[in-house]
């Protein structure tokens, strides 16, 4: 396969951006337009840099929010399986080298401990997280993902489980797929590398183009639902936000589809981390560079999670994320360890999280900011690919599926697993939201089913 990042090409395209005021404002009216925005176009935002000029960028990720996203918010949980590496990424608590981690594996046994935890916080989608082993190999994850879905706590259960692991041979993403993943995520942590060589210093994973070309052999493996994402620190974040929007648009142009989601993870301390600090981006240009990626690629979902503090989380989610983690624990078994909660041992984990609350308490800051908490997974089931570029592009699709399938799976937590005081919160937004919606036979079906779920029914959806 011919490469398709050119570091000459990007370069090019940031060192000639010259973003005027009206430049900037055309190129944000072409976002909220609904229109994908361009390598150039995109580096023009990157190269924006006026505290005037930012602050438009800001407002157009959040006019691109309100007018296309809703206020639902998808919530899921990482799932560490095990941190076997034979991988030594300078900035990962689970590299080879590092003697001071203790090397766990979950047996059956333990996955479904932690599983059974999970589904009794109220937890219905998951993402499982490996490091880069023989022993994980393509039958091994699929076997552990069989074993999630297969785990019923009292009327919990998981209904979508996602994978983040490394990359596989076409033969192995097929043996994956079988045992009915969601999405495959791969992060190519740097699109630089020179810099992805300096800090992948052992291991399968020093090859940049196979990691490169990971998600193409899943896509040829028949698994179209995939994520990519960046680590934010290792090289200049300009160059890594037109990375991520040239992948997508190799996926557009060989697949059709783009990706489905968008990570943008920045590094946190971890045990023995050792990198070079002098790309460390810092909060504003955090920020920024979310909203840049809101505009460029308006229909990809974005995924935030819990290795930012919840302030940063909060400005972001104006922007447009479509889903964040709650109640997460990343210490291997640490769902079931109740005497651990809140509290994170460094040596038990990849790296450190700042965002220790629980899924229940996610839940009440977001009913309280007018968020709609959603554990939908109805597209995925009823055959739906490529439904953030519905949600996108089909008119009312949000109306018709997501914000409905939203209030039911709010509705069943609410019944399930929330004390009483979020309980009242959680009906008292399902009513207004029922208020604000036309009286139609569609409210009608929404409230029957509402009704249904009050009675004991589970698991309804568009
Ligand atoms: N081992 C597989 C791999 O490397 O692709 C999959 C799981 S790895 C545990 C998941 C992701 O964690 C990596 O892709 C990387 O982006 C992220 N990560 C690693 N170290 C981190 C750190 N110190 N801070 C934040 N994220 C980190
Ligand atoms: Fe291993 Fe993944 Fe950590 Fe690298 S990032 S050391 S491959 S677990």
């Amino acid at each position: 396969m011919k490469p398709f990042i050119d570091p000459e090409e990007i370069w090019g395209f940031i060192n000639n951006a010259k973003p005027s005021k009206e430049r900037v404002r055309e190129i944000i009216s072409k976002s909220l337009d609904k229109q994908r925005l361009t390598m150039e176009e995109t580096a023009l935002l990157v190269q924006a840099s006026d505290p005037g000029l930012v602050e438009e960028i800001k407002e157009g990720a959040k006019i691109l929010k309100e007018k296309v996203y809703g206020q639902r918010i998808v919530l899921f949980a990482p799932l560490y399986i095990g941190n076997l590496c034979i991988n030594k990424c300078a900035y990962c608590g689970f590299k080879s080298t590092n003697k001071a981690i203790q090397r766990i594996t979950l047996t059956s046994d333990e996955l479904v401990a932690q599983v059974k935890a999970l589904e009794d916080a109220g937890q219905k989608r998951l993402i499982l997280v490996y490091g880069e082993h023989p022993t994980y190999d393509a039958k091994f994850i699929a076997e552990t993902v069989r074993i999630v879905y297969s785990v019923h706590s009292g009327p919990g259960e998981i209904r979508r489980v996602n994978i983040n692991a490394a990359p596989m041979d076409i033969d192995g993403f097929r043996i994956i797929k079988d045992s009915k993943i969601g999405t495959y995520q791969v992060f190519q942590e740097t699109y630089h590398e020179e810099t992805y060589a300096r800090v992948h210093l052992g291991g399968i994973k020093r090859n940049f183009e196979w990691r490169l070309t990971a998600l193409d052999r899943a896509q040829e493996a028949g698994i179209d639902d995939v994520g990519i994402g960046a680590l934010f620190g290792l090289y200049d974040w300009r160059f890594e936000v037109l990375g991520l929007v040239r992948h997508t648009n190799h996926f557009e142009a060989v697949y059709n589809v783009g990706p489905h989601t968008i990570s943008f993870p920045r590094i946190q301390y971890a045990s023995q981390l050792d990198i070079d600090k002098s790309h460390i981006v810092n909060d504003a240009e955090f920020t920024r560079l979310v909203a840049i990626l809101r505009l460029a690629v308006p229909y990809t979902g974005l995924i935030l999670t819990a290795r930012e503090p919840s302030s940063i989380r909060d400005e972001i989610l104006q922007f447009g994320v479509s889903q964040i983690d709650g109640g997460t624990n990343i210490e291997m078994g640490g769902y079931s360890k109740k005497e651990h909660a809140g509290a994170q041992d460094i040596d038990m984990e990849q790296f450190q999280i700042n965002d220790n609350r629980s899924l229940n308490e996610i839940m009440e800051e977001l009913i309280q900011h007018d968020y709609i908490p959603s554990f939908c997974t109805s597209c995925y089931r009823r055959g739906r690919t490529g439904e953030h570029f519905m949600e996108f592009s089909v008119p009312g699709f949000i109306k018709k599926f997501c914000q409905p399938n939203a209030l039911l799976t709010l509705a069943e937590y609410l019944e399930d697993y929330a004390p009483e005081t979020t309980r009242v919160m959680g009906y008292n937004l399902i009513k207004k939201k029922l208020d604000e919606m036309d009286e139609d036979s569609f409210k009608k079906s929404l409230t029957e089913k509402l009704d249904l779920v009050r009675e004991g029914k589970r698991d309804l959806y568009f």
